[in-house]
């Protein structure tokens, strides 16, 4: 059976061309690249020319950029560094839909003493940017909001949020992991102090990950060892991995245009086809302010558990907004916050698509939606119940 994969916000294929060319940093140039010898020069060299291909897909300069093992690294040094260099400042700011990088640490950080603000989201996943500002007092250390939601693809505001925090003085950073490489960023024409990148996202392997720090930002490492990264994130370097990161983000930059473009349309008519032939669905999250690869439908009355069993059955892979957790299902956080009736969070499935889906994958889930929900629904009480209370009005 073949696999339609719709589930590129969890993780992503290597692109052919990153894998080629991670394979000779792991058997013919395996040097350190700290050694004093040639041999170890040239994969200094090569991680140079990675650094030099991720600054320039993000307009940074490649000295703002550190290499992490992942996003979740990423997201933790950025905030602990911020605390570190403020220890009189006790606040943090961040919102309630953030990943669990950002969220988890925050409620940890919460127990040692931090206030942490949450900053709610209208029915679309939106940001007010005028609750942020009500929100910033001296006592904030950093404000951090992701770029773009990983469940709903709805994209906030961080480039006027970073003004924000710094005409108060304080620091902002952004959780860029879903949003490098689907939309343009440029970080030279911005106040962000900090952006997270994870290298799975964009077709380079898992373990891997960038945190930019803006030229002139005090940071305090979050790993300690050895001098790599100019003493800003000890351990010897994930060659393969930095070279693989810097190919993959070579290939966005050039063709982050044209491939978004189609992968955009074949999303939305994913979105169109399945709203269109299914009653009582619904797209969670704002539609002109999200990355063109994610939709997030809810299908009223069925499981989204139960919806992702079936559409397994024919090879199709995505993911639920729903959560088992002791047992009993949890709408996710994200649709939580956003107020999604319980009804619907339940049957929420997050489509994210990337450059390898074709036309006839589309086409394919398309006409395979219709019957794996009306065969759920018809095992539903409350669907049955619902319809016949639609009849007798
Ligand atoms: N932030 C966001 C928005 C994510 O979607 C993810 C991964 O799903 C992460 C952070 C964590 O990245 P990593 O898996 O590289 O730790």
């Amino acid at each position: 059976m073949k696999t339609v994969y719709l589930d590129n916000n969890a993780t992503t294929q290597v692109a052919k061309e990153v894998l080629e060319s991670m394979l000779p940093y792991f058997s013919e140039y395996y040097g350190n690249p700290s050694s004093m010898h040639t041999f170890g020069g040239q994969v200094a060299q090569k991680i140079r020319v990675a650094r030099e291909q991720v600054a320039a897909l993000i307009g940074a300069s490649p000295d703002e950029i550190i290499f992490t093992s992942c996003g979740t690294e990423s997201d933790n040094a950025a905030i602990r560094s911020a605390l570190a260099i403020r220890p009189d400042k006790k606040h943090i700011i961040t919102s309630r839909v953030e990943h669990p990088a950002i969220r988890a640490l925050c409620a940890h950080l919460a127990t040692q003493g931090y206030r942490i603000t949450e900053l709610p989201v209208d029915k679309n996943g939106l940001l007010d940017l005028e609750n942020l500002d009500k929100s910033l007092t001296p006592d904030t250390a950093i404000v951090s909001l992701m770029w773009g939601n990983n469940e709903t693809g709805v994209i906030f505001p961080v480039e006027e949020a970073a003004a924000m925090a710094h005409e108060k003085g304080v620091l902002f950073h952004t959780d860029a992991v879903q949003s490098t490489g689907k939309i343009p960023i440029y970080l030279k024409n911005n106040a962000i102090d900090m952006l997270s990148i994870s290298g799975h996202k964009l077709h380079a392997p898992k373990g891997i990950g960038v945190l930019y720090i803006r030229k002139g930002t005090k940071f305090s490492p979050f790993l300690i060892g050895g001098h790599q990264e100019r003493e800003r994130r000890g351990g010897t370097e994930n060659t393969p991995s930095i070279v693989g990161l810097g190919k993959a983000c070579e290939l966005a930059a050039k063709n982050m245009d044209k491939e978004n473009k189609e992968v955009k349309r074949l999303c939305d008519k994913l979105e169109r086809e399945l709203l269109k032939r299914i009653p009582q669905s619904r797209v969670n999250g704002d539609t002109a302010n999200r990355l063109p690869n994610t939709t997030n439908i809810s299908f009223e009355f069925v499981e989204g558990e139960a919806i992702l069993l079936l559409m397994n059955e024919h090879g199709i892979c995505a993911s639920s907004g729903s959560a088992c957790t002791s047992g009993s299902l949890q709408p996710s956080h994200v649709l939580r916050a956003m107020g999604v009736p319980f009804t619907m969070a339940h049957g929420s499935i997050r489509f994210s698509l990337s450059i390898y889906n074709t036309e006839a994958e589309i086409d394919f889930v398309i006409e395979k939606m219709p019957p794996i929900i009306e065969r759920l629904r018809s095992m539903s009480p409350y669907w049955n119940t619902s319809q016949q209370t639609c009849k007798s009005q």
